[in-house]
C-alpha cells in the first residue's frame, strides 16, 4: 500500500533570467512509495530532488496535481491540518540543521515542545531518543562539541521525536567520510526494520542508495527516467543516466581507458557478459565457447552483491575464427547480455 504517491505533479517557478518563461523544477512526475520500505530519488544536482522534498512535506504548494500522503490529498489541506501532517513526516538534512546555541537533549526536545508535550513526558521521550541513536551520554552537550556523523544521529534522533511514519533523509549523508557514512545508513536500516518508519533517501551517491533502498527512482531535469527494484536498475539500467550513476559503484564493467588498455595486452576480440542471478551459470558459457572452438581468456571482471542477491560482469578475450565467435555469441546472447567493445 502507497504511503506517499504523487500523481502528475509538475511544480514550476517563474525563471530568473529569462523573463516570463517558467522553469518546471518538477515536470509531470508520477510516482508510489510503499508503506515500510526505504525508497531511494537519485540525480545530479539541479534534477529536483529538494523541490520534490519540499513537495512531499507541503512546504510548498504543487503547481499542479496530487501529493496524496496516508490516503489524504495534502494540496487541499488547509494550514493548520498540514501543520499536523508534518508531525506524522521527520526530516534530516545534509548540514544537520541543528541549534548551536541548544544542548543535544534540547535539540530532541524542540519539536516536543512545538508539539506541546508536556516537560517530564519529553525528558523520558528525549532519553529514549538519545539511547535508541547510541547518544545516551551527550545529552548535555553542544552540537559543536560532537563529531559529522554524532551530529546527523542527533538529527535522527530528533525527526523521529514526535513519532512520525515518514522520515525524509535529504543528502543526509553527503557531508560525512565514508566510514560514518556506513554508521549512520546503518542507524537509518535500524529505524526502517525496527521503527517500520518509511524512508525517502535523497541523494547523488549510488552508494547510498545500494546499501539501504529496496527501490530507486532516476530523476533528471524534473523528470523521472527510470524507477524500479535496485537490483534491477543496478543490474540492467535502461537509461543512459541511469547507466553513468550505476557505472560508479557496479564492479567488472571496464571504461573506454581500461578497454585500450586490455587491448594492447591481449589478442582477440574483448567481449564483456553480464550474468544476473537466474542467468545461466557461467560454466555454460565457456562450455559453448570451447564446444565452438573459440578460445578465450578472462581478462576483467567483477561480482556486484545487492542485498543479498548477485550479478556480475565477465571480460573475455575471444581468439579463433571470426565466424565462429560470432555463431558462440550468438547462442550464449539467448540468455546472458552480451556487449562486444567497439
Ligand atoms: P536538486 O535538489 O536535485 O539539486 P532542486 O530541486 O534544488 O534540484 O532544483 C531543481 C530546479 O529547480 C533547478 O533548476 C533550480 O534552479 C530550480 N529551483 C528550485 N527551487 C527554486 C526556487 N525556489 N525558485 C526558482 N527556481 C528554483
Amino acid at each position: 500500500m502507497s504511503i506517499v504517491s504523487l500523481k502528475d505533479v509538475t511544480k514550476s517557478y517563474p525563471s530568473a533570467t529569462a523573463k516570463g518563461e517558467l522553469i518546471h523544477a518538477i515536470d509531470n512526475v508520477s510516482l508510489d512509495i510503499e508503506k515500510g520500505e526505504v525508497f531511494g530519488i537519485i540525480g545530479y544536482s539541479g534534477a529536483g530532488k529538494s523541490t520534490l522534498v519540499r513537495l512531499i512535506n507541503a512546504l510548498e504548494p504543487v503547481s499542479s496535481g496530487q501529493v496524496i500522503v496516508d490516503g489524504t490529498d495534502i494540496t487541499r489541506l488547509s494550514e493548520g491540518e498540514l501543520r499536523k501532517l508534518r508531525l506524522e513526516i521527520g526530516m534530516i538534512f545534509q548540514q544537520f540543521n541543528l541549534f548551536s546555541s541548544k544542548t543535544v537533549a534540547k535539540n530532541v526536545a524542540y519539536p516536543l515542545a512545538i508539539a506541546g508535550v508536556p516537560k517530564s513526558e519529553r525528558k523520558k521521550r528525549v532519553a529514549e531518543l538519545l539511547d535508541f541513536v547510541g547518544l545516551g551520554d551527550k545529552g548535555r552537550n553542544y552540537p559543536d562539541q560532537l563529531s559529522g556523523g554524532q551530529k546527523q544521529r542527533v538529527g535522527i534522533a530528533r525527526a523521529l521525536a514526535t513519532n512520525p511514519r515518514i522520515l525524509l533523509a535529504d543528502e543526509a549523508t553527503s557531508a560525512l567520510d565514508p566510514e560514518t557514512t556506513h554508521e549512520v545508513l546503518g542507524l537509518l536500516d535500524r529505524v526502517n526494520r525496527e521503527l517500520g518508519i518509511t524512508i525517502v533517501v535523497i541523494t547523488h551517491e549510488m552508494d547510498v542508495i545500494q546499501s539501504i533502498a529496496s527501490r530507486v527512482a532516476v530523476m533528471e531535469k524534473g523528470r523521472i527516467i527510470e524507477q524500479g527494484d535496485v537490483f534491477d536498475v543496478f543490474s540492467d539500467p535502461q537509461h543512459s543516466a541511469s547507466r553513468r550513476f550505476v557505472s560508479t559503484v557496479v564492479k567488472g564493467i571496464p571504461d573506454a581507458v581500461e578497454v585500450a588498455t586490455l587491448r594492447e595486452r591481449h589478442a582477440g576480440r574483448i567481449v564483456t557478459l553480464s550474468f544476473r542471478d537466474g542467468n545461466r551459470s557461467q560454466s555454460e558459457v565457456f562450455v559453448e565457447l570451447s564446444r565452438a572452438g573459440v578460445g578465450f581468456e578472462l581478462v576483467y571482471g567483477g561480482i556486484n552483491d545487492i542485498r543479498g542477491r548477485a550479478f556480475g560482469h565477465l571480460t573475455l578475450a575471444l581468439t579463433g575464427e571470426d565466424a565462429a565467435i560470432d555463431d558462440a555469441l550468438k547462442r550464449i546472447e539467448t540468455t546472458v547480455e552480451v556487449v562486444e567493445a567497439a
